[in-house]
């Protein structure tokens, strides 16, 4: 193992794959980085918040423990004997200016990443950490790749998963939740984001915030909404994210309209208009003084 911090050490692989060729966005006209320089965050294996995420936000959400112990069965681990690293990749300039001008369905950018950069960027930095932990004697797995792992339809919830990369970017001290449901992150929430369970103690990353909605300008002042008027199908509303309509617009509207457009990627799904054109599409909106505010409030807006 090389002489650093376990943080450092897991930073230092992420950035080595995202800094390769392999941060690729498959764009036709040749090759362009698919993410920006990514945001790290580091959650303890014992942390109370991961209970907190099952009671709250997602109650069959598996806890770091529960997924190492099916990726590694034959280990004895404790939920202290592990960490969870997150990472955000944030889009590019390049992808959120065209995102921006999209109205209907997403730019052709914004779709090979959701499609092809997937499955070769995202999908594979987490096969790349596993591998080279693996290589020194570290076990890790991500949960969402492992055969278990699935997405469902939850009675609380609505749409569910067994492990939610957002939520472990929660845990890990890199943003909260917004009205449309992303992660508002200091990239904003033009993102995507990817999480590993490891066997390692590394120091976990402050959180700054206490609540899951506090970087959001309609929760934390009443104001913005922005991302409601993006949404093409009305699946944001002033009472949050109907993961049903978004999901049945992706389905039976835009999965066609890009196997239309574009014959390559037939299949591919993906929206995200509700990430661009925001205040928080790539930083965390600031909020207005207090002041502000209150004139805001006096004029009702
Ligand atoms: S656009 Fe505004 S209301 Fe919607 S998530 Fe971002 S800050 Fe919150
Ligand atoms: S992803 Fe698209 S359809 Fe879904 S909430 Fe956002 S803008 Fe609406």
């Amino acid at each position: 193992m090389p002489t650093l911090t376990h943080n450092e050490y897991l930073e230092a692989l992420v950035h080595e794959f995202m800094g390769s060729p392999a941060n690729d966005n498959a764009m036709p006209t040749g090759p362009e980085a698919a993410f920006d320089t990514p945001l790290i965050g580091f959650a303890a294996g014992g942390d109370p918040i991961w209970e907190q995420i099952k009671a709250e936000a997602a109650t069959n959400h598996w806890t770091p423990l529960e997924a190492f112990r099916l990726a590694y069965p034959e280990e004895e681990a404790t939920a202290d004997d592990l960490s969870v690293v997150s990472w955000v990749l944030p889009q590019t300039a390049a992808t959120r200016e065209d995102q921006r001008r999209a109205t209907l369905y997403a730019c052709e950018r914004w779709i090979r990443n959701r499609y092809v950069a997937q499955v070769r960027v995202v999908d594979e930095l987490a096969r790349f950490v596993i591998g080279r932990l693996d290589a020194d004697g570290v076990k890790a797995a991500s949960p969402d790749l492992l055969p278990e792992w699935k997405r469902f339809k939850d009675e609380k919830f609505t749409i569910s998963s067994l492990w939610s990369h957002r939520h472990a970017a929660f845990a890990a001290g890199l943003g909260t939740f917004g009205l449309s449901d992303g992660l508002i992150t200091k990239a904003g929430k033009a993102m995507r984001c990817g999480s590993v369970v490891v066997r390692l103690k590394a120091r976990p990353t402050p959180r700054p915030y206490s609540g899951y909605n506090d970087y959001c300008l309609f929760y934390n002042s009443g104001l913005c909404g922005k991302c409601v008027k993006r949404c093409p199908c009305e699946a944001i509303t002033l009472a949050g994210h109907d993961k049903n309509k978004c999901s049945d617009y992706l389905d039976n509207v835009v999965t066609p309209a890009i196997a239309a457009a574009y014959p390559d990627i037939a299949g591919a799904y993906g929206c995200g208009l509700c990430q661009a054109a925001v205040p928080c599409e790539n930083s965390i909106p600031p909020r207005p003084p207090k002041s502000v505010r209150r004139e805001l409030e006096k004029a009702n807006i």
